[in-house]
């Protein structure tokens, strides 16, 4: 049974001195994601462990390198699909957590809901047993220190950048979303996502990652796809969900991302898509002007790219 593999680091004008180390993020997030497929685990523990990896690093802007709201907060989103039964979890606004995609694993698991946001979130995480960080140690560089400004009482200039020149030309800063599709050898499809959203969004704003069919889709007997870009396009046009729907209806899965992202298009959204079919043939599309992306290839080798013609 073939195999498949893919992630995403955000899509957006990633500059220069991100490259290499965004690159290398992906690259250490597949190769833990490989050896698990190659253990044989089932696809959702895959597309968990490989985004908790992308979590942790903070060249990515989920769990830890998480961006600030415009209140000095950081509110986190995460989903996870299963596609043997369409089973899935999500937790939206969640804060002080390491790995919103566990957290919202557990809600898939352990609760008779699909979504959980804000402090209902954090409470589950709680009675859960979740282990609560600071918000302090969600960040880094910059964004850090403009925090601490924040909480010794400085104003401190908000970016607008949730709009779609946000993950245009004129993107400034790191909108590195992370997501995860993988396809095992017994052809269970998952998928999975996680942000820390838009910079300098207003509180409570939540984007396409948490969505399901917005952010993340998966089912066994199509595709897997998971999104990044301007979440409230993608929204509208439920990407992921648009993308696995191509699939369904006959398209091979490279033209389903274009045929997604034209979708996009027709709100005026920047953003970009990865997907895997059931055979595990994959697809990638992007109308940004980089995107942090990787692939396992046919014989299991590892492809990062941010430049290029998308594929
Ligand atoms: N889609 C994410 C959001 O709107 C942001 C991103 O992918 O960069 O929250």
């Amino acid at each position: 049974m073939p195999q498949a593999l893919l992630v995403h680091g955000g899509a957006w004008n990633i500059p220069d001195e991100l490259v290499e180390s965004s690159l290398s993020g992906l690259r250490h997030a597949l190769e833990i994601g490989r050896s698990r497929l190659d253990e044989g685990a089932d696809a959702l523990d895959v597309v968990e462990t490989v985004v908790r990896a992308l979590e942790e690093d903070p060249n990515f802007d989920a769990g830890r390198g998480s961006r600030l709201n415009r209140a000095g907060e950081v509110e986190m989103d995460a989903s996870i699909m299963r596609g043997s039964d369409l089973q899935a979890g999500a937790v939206a606004a969640v804060e002080r957590v390491r790995h919103p995609v566990s957290l919202a694993r557990l809600v898939m698991e352990r609760s008779p809901h699909v979504l959980l946001v804000g402090q209902g979130a954090g409470r589950f995480a709680d009675e859960q047993g979740v282990e609560r960080c600071r918000t302090e140690d969600l960040l880094v560089g910059a964004e850090l220190e403009r925090y601490r400004r924040v909480r010794a009482g400085e104003t401190v200039l908000i970016r607008e950048e949730f709009s779609p020149e946000g993950h245009g030309e004129e993107a400034q800063g790191p909108l590195g979303t992370v997501g995860a599709v993988a396809l095992d050898a017994r052809g269970r499809l998952a998928a999975a996502t996680s942000t820390g959203g838009s910079q300098d969004k207003f509180p409570g704003r939540v984007g396409d990652s948490p969505v399901l069919g917005a952010g993340t889709w998966a089912d066994d007997t199509s595709g897997a796809a998971s999104a990044t870009g301007w979440g409230e396009g993608i929204l509208r046009v439920l990407l992921t969900h648009t993308v696995v729907d191509c699939i369904e209806r006959g398209s091979a899965p490279e033209d389903a991302a274009r045929e997604g992202l034209a979708r996009l298009e027709r709100v005026g959204g920047k953003g970009g898509v990865i997907v895997a079919d059931r055979h595990g043939r994959r697809g990638i599309a992007f109308n940004t002007p980089r995107m942090a992306r990787g692939w396992l290839d046919d014989e299991g080798e590892i492809h990062v790219a941010i430049e290029g013609e998308p594929r």
